[in-house]
């Protein structure tokens, strides 16, 4: 009887109309030690159902002013769980029958015999302490299963989110599943990849890579080159572990980390300490050794003195001019960088480009011109003073590479959305294998055995980060007719946001 030990705290309600059995039937389960209440009508009855708390009900079946069946009908409409024994005196099969149909969970009969009473009882506070338990467990369950659903939902997201690629292989090597940053290494979307061998979506995992994954139980890891998704290969460092299954077919966790940006940046600062190092500190030496001469008196004429005073301008100027290109690079870099955004005419730009380095072109007799093909609108969202310092490093780059008697031409014309400039000489050109490296910093185009050229390799890598700033592109090819460099900047045509 332990088990009934909760239940048996909440009272059983008894329901007759007559006081001889209402009198009995509460002697008889007090007298085994349960609680009772009586009512003596089927409103009573359930008006106290309603407010209490009962699991099991005696109920009559013929009541003075509802029927008992109605009765039992209202009670599980509001408790479907509550058991209610009938108690009949007209212990037909047939008031049976219909009393057990309408949701009643047993009946005893009249004349009440003690131990069928207790017995029908006993069963029905059993079955009510078992439906509790049972509804707890539920209650349970439901409980854990929702916060595991939370917490696979958690990692889902992690899964998501992450900056690093991860797939899960089967055995076989087809794809289970991957999240967002793997499908945009690999270059494709998750759906069309998944269920695909990893082998044909262009990462190639060396062939004996899974096989030392599966004996490692730990991590393993790797170096590749990814030829995937974007149009420049990536560095990759592959991290392979196995993750056992419950079925015993084990699947393998790939993280995919991107090396890319990271041997970028370290190869920009080795480059960097580079271009400090011979563009900064060899001038400067020069720059003492001739100061230290000028101390000494160690000059003849005035003609010597003015020839070594150029040289140490010179030479200051051309730090000057690192130091300017390295300070304009880091903050067009940097994050916070603001456009000062005004409709800006292209022609107006090209004009006084041309009017400014008239006097730079002439010292090196290059002849410079300014085609403008009004045929479109050439008026462009920009900051002025940017647009002006990347078309002017292609003017300059072209006159410097310009042979005397050469002409460097700029052209501007509308082709649809965007306004194209164009930056031409007769210069040397540029080999095709370096074209695609020439924007990036830093970068000269065959340097000297004895170290690099003079510039600082950052011109064109300014001139590309400003138009991209402008959502525009630049390009570099060779001239129709073989002779010379064109560089081509275009940039989208004002949409008339900006006044
Ligand atoms: P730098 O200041 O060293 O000239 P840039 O970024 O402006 O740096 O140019 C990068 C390289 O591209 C240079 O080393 C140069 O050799 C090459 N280059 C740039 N413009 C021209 C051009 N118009 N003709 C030939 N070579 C050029």
């Amino acid at each position: 009887m332990d088990k009934l030990h909760d239940i048996r705290s909440v009272p059983i309600l008894i329901v007759d109309d007559e006081q001889f059995f209402r009198d009995l039937l509460n002697d008889i389960l007090v007298s085994e030690g349960y609680m009772v209440q009586v009512a003596q009508t089927g409103q009573e009855a359930l008006k106290m159902f309603s407010e209490g708390n009962y699991q099991v009900v005696l109920l009559d079946l013929v009541l003075p002013d509802i029927l008992g069946t109605e009765v039992l009908v209202k009670m599980k409409e509001d408790d479907p769980d509550v058991a209610v024994i009938m108690v009949t005196a007209y212990a037909s099969m047939e008031s049976a029958i219909s009393a057990l149909r309408a949701g009643a969970y047993d009946y005893i009969k009249k004349p009440i015999i003690r131990e069928d009473l207790v017995r029908s009882v006993d069963r029905a506070l059993e079955r009510q302490q078992l439906a509790l338990r049972n509804k707890l467990l539920v209650k349970q369950l439901e409980t854990r299963l929702r916060e595991m659903r939370a917490l696979s939902r958690e990692k889902e997201e992690v899964f998501r989110i992450l900056d690093e690629g991860l797939v899960i292989i089967e055995e076989d090597g087809s794809i289970f599943d991957l999240n967002p940053k793997a499908a945009e290494l690999l270059g494709n979307g998750i759906e069309p990849l998944t269920g695909t061998d990893i082998s044909d979506t262009g990462l190639p995992i060396p062939e004996d890579f899974l096989a030392s994954v599966s004996g490692a139980g730990q991590p393993v890891r790797t170096l590749m080159e990814l030829v995937g998704g974007s149009d420049k290969s990536r560095e990759i460092e592959l991290v392979g572990l196995t993750m056992e299954q419950p079925t015993g077919v084990d699947r393998y966790l790939l993280g995919l980390r991107d090396l890319t940006v990271i041997r970028e940046l370290e190869r920009n600062r080795e480059d960097f300490l580079a271009v400090v190092s011979h563009d900064l500190k060899a001038p400067l030496t020069s720059l003492k050794g001739f100061v230290e001469l000028l101390l000494d008196g160690e000059y003849r004429s005035e003609e010597t003195l003015k020839k070594y005073l150029g040289v140490l301008e010179t030479e200051a100027d051309r730090m000057m001019s690192l130091i300017n290109n390295l300070l304009d690079l880091g903050r067009l870099e940097s994050e916070n960088i603001h456009l000062q955004l005004a409709l800006v005419p292209i022609p107006d730009i090209l004009t006084y480009i041309v009017k400014s380095l008239e006097g730079m072109a002439g010292k090196k007799e290059v002849i410079l011109k300014a085609d403008i093909q009004d045929d479109g609108n050439l008026v462009v969202d920009a900051d002025r003073r940017m647009i002006i310092q990347a078309l002017v490093n292609l003017f300059a780059n072209a006159i410097e590479y310009s042979p005397a008697g050469g002409t460097v031409q700029g052209v501007v014309r509308n082709v649809g959305d965007s306004v194209l400039v164009e930056v031409m000489d007769e210069g040397p050109g540029i080999p095709a294998e370096e074209r695609e490296r020439i924007f990036d910093k830093y970068y000269q185009v065959g340097p000297t055995s004895s170290g690099r050229m003079k510039g600082s390799g950052l011109g064109l890598a300014i001139v590309k980060t400003i138009v991209e700033l402008h959502g525009g592109k630049v390009s570099m090819n060779e001239r129709e007719d073989g002779q010379g460099s064109r560089f081509l900047v275009s940039l989208p045509v004002s949409d008339g946001r900006v006044s």
